[in-house]
């Protein structure tokens, strides 16, 4: 084996050298221990033939030489050596090997002629045996094995055929061909050995990139999904001795706007940029992954408090608001970050994940833009959207689900211009539920599409009996805009005989969002039919006006949180100016949401605003009771 000198070692090349010694330190002692019980019976037989030099001193320095390599490769065993100690292990063996070999042969040729034909065959079996025990043990170091039989062989057969001796010749012969046979199997198997360590090399570099590819996420880099939830259960196992930690689960609010807009690659750099951002303002300490599409991860452990867990995520969130550069643009976008303590649920990791999941559900919710930790409220409410859930799934849609209907009226003439159809569920065994409670629930799966469907076809009829100038307005959610959901709203509305110019489908930012390309072609579908198309909840999602611009609109529906303050906070006033103004230029219809005293109405007329909704003008109404509540506000202005 070629040993290389340089210091940049091929780390392939290394390896294999370890391999080579591993197995030459588990083989080399046996072949001494060979050597030593084969020469103490080649001095025992010569012991009284023979001068004590050759019969006692002689062997008795080889055995001591073959204990001290014995015990030097003892000791080599089981111990990482590194290459430098490696190389030199072997360059020595690589010497020492043919010397001894050669030192042995000259012992026992020179016993040769003290014995008699027996003891000379037990010479000549001891030679060849050792030559043979000695290329058998250091198969895996061919250099040393061939250096043994170089400084042998030769010199044995000359010795053989020089005797004149026929039997002797056909020895050395025979003695001469075996090795030559050996040699041969030597360099085979060698070669054979170094292809299975290459090959158990490359198995290992291949799983080791398998572990990779299969524990991160190739965009980001960052662990992934599987990693996450490993690490959850290695520190929920672990909780006993490395203490309380914290799992955070972060969603981006705006990133999807991103990917529709600006494409898939700038989309991608966003990503990669969130995860180094993320990665620094959490620190060494926190384990950040990415879980999917634009949900990442974290952990913090190390005993984190509370406290320390929500002020590191809101310096998280604080990294994600700074602008992304993207090719001359720039984009913004924020974060919401679901937080739960290892101590607050059970040990399981889908636990903690579902809660943490579910406080970043508040998070988006309620606090936009800020982390929220899982607490007792939170357990409570869960419990209460597990009841709901249940009941809803075994509800009797038809018998259970009625409308209720809120005037959206002219403030200018008090005229009822439409009047807004909501849901209403009282459940037999939840109770009077709030939709607000049961759409989200309901629009997990394709319930919403028989509850729209259904309360569509109601709407309709009710509305087939109001003057022909009110309208309908009729809340969508996102999956009532595939295709095939659309089609069935299309064929209610063609069946149901009120003139579809009367209908406005209201659809909320973030139901648009979730697919910008559904929800273009369902609002592009509804508007061919001839209804009309609003963007509900304008203002309290992720706004934004490239959305405003891009969807085929012809309402926006102001919500109710801009006019909240807008009677003392002057900010409030002037943005709810600029999106009236802006529905103008757009020359997109307005309405506000959520008016409840005279002053805000007044105000707001001041502003330019005409159509308004909210419990000042009217709560929501049973059909039944609409022609008697609103009376003369529904004849023809
Ligand atoms: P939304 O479409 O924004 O409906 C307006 C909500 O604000 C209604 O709540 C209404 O009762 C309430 N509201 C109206 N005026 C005022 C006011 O002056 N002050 C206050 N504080 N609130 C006012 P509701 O009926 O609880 O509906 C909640 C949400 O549930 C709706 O918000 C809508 O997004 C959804 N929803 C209701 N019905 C349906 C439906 O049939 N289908 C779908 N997909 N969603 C629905
Ligand atoms: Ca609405
Ligand atoms: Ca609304």
């Amino acid at each position: 084996m070629h040993l290389p000198r340089s210091e940049a070692v091929d780390p392939t090349e290394a390896a294999y050298l370890r391999a080579v010694i591993e197995a030459y330190s588990r083989q080399v002692p046996v072949l001494y221990v060979i050597l030593t019980i084969s020469a103490v019976a080649l001095a025992a037989s010569h012991l009284r033939v023979a001068p004590l030099a050759l019969a006692v001193a002689a062997p008795a320095a080889l055995i001591a030489i073959c204990a001290l390599r014995i015990v030097i490769w003892a000791r080599r065993r089981n111990r990482p050596m590194d290459y430098a100690t490696a190389c030199k292990a072997l360059r020595t063996a690589n010497i020492l090997g043919p010397l001894l070999g050669a030192a042995f042969l000259g012992w026992a040729l020179a016993l040769f002629q003290y014995g008699d034909p027996f003891l000379q065959a037990h010479v000549i079996f001891f030679c060849g045996f050792t030559v043979v025990s000695c290329i058998f043990c250091q198969l895996h170091a061919r250099t040393a094995a061939l250096g043994v039989t170089l400084a042998v062989v030769p010199a044995l057969t000359l010795f053989l055929l020089t005797r004149g001796e026929p039997t002797l010749v056909a020895i050395g012969v025979n003695l001469a061909l075996v090795s030559a046979a050996m040699v041969r199997m030597l360099f085979v198997h060698s070669r054979s050995f170094r292809e299975m360590i290459l090959g158990q090399l490359e198995t290992k570099r291949l799983s080791d990139d398998n572990y990779r590819l299969a524990n991160l996420d190739s965009l980001t880099a960052l662990p992934n999904r599987r990693r996450f939830f490993a690490r959850l259960d290695e520190s929920i196992e672990a909780k006993g001795s490395r203490g309380r930690f914290v799992v955070g689960v972060i969603d981006l609010d705006g990133f999807k706007p991103i990917n529709d807009l600006y494409g898939h690659i700038a989309g991608d750099k966003v990503l990669i940029e969130v995860g180094a951002r993320l990665a620094e303002a959490a620190g060494d300490d926190a384990f950040i992954s990415r879980l999917g599409g634009d949900e990442f991860a974290v952990i913090f452990a190390g005993r984190v408090s509370d406290a320390e867990a929500l002020g590191i995520a809101e310096r998280m969130c604080a990294a994600l608001q700074a602008p992304f550069a993207l090719q001359g643009v720039s984009a913004k976008i924020s974060a919401s970050v679901g937080l739960v303590s290892s101590d607050q649920c059970g040990d399981s990791a889908k636990v903690l994940y579902e809660r943490a999941d579910y406080a970043l559900y508040f998070a988006k919710g309620a606090r936009r833009g800020r982390p929220v930790i899982f607490s007792a409220e939170h357990e409570t409410a869960i419990r209460r959207f597990n009841a709901i859930e249940q009941a809803l799934m075994s509800a009797d849609i038809d018998r259970e689900f009625s409308l209720n209907y809120q005037p959206i009226v002219d403030a200018y003439t008090g005229k009822v211009s439409s009047l807004e159809a909501l849901a209403r569920w009282t459940s037999p065994t939840a109770g009077p539920v709030s939709p607000a409670d049961f759409i989200p629930i309901a629009e997990r799966s394709d319930l919403i599409n028989r509850l729209t469907q259904t309360l569509l076809r109601r709407a309709l009829a009710d509305a087939a009996a109001w003057p022909d100038h009110v309208g309908l307005s009729f809340n969508l959610s996102a999956r009532d805009l595939s295709p095939e959901a659309m089609l069935g709203i299309i064929g209610l509305v063609r069946g149901s005989g009120v003139d579809p110019r009367r209908l406005v489908f209201e659809i909320t930012e973030t139901a648009a969002m979730r697919d910008f390309a559904l929800a273009e072609g369902a609002l592009n579908a509804l508007r061919a039919l001839g209804a009309g198309v609003a963007l509900d909840d304008f203002g309290a999602g992720h706004s934004s006006l490239t959305y405003v611009r891009l969807l085929p609109l012809d309402e926006i529906k102001i919500d109710r949180g801009f006019i909240l303050d807008i009677e003392r906070d002057p900010t409030s006033r002037d943005i709810t100016k600029s999106m009236v103004d802006l529905c103008r230029n757009l020359k997109l219809a307005c309405v506000i949401e959520g008016v409840e005293t005279e002053s805000q109405r007044d105000i707001l007329a001041g502003l330019g605003c005409r159509l308004m909704q909210g419990y000042l003008f009217s709560h929501p109404l049973k059909a039944e009771d609409i022609p008697l509540r609103l009376g003369d506000a529904l004849l023809a202005a």
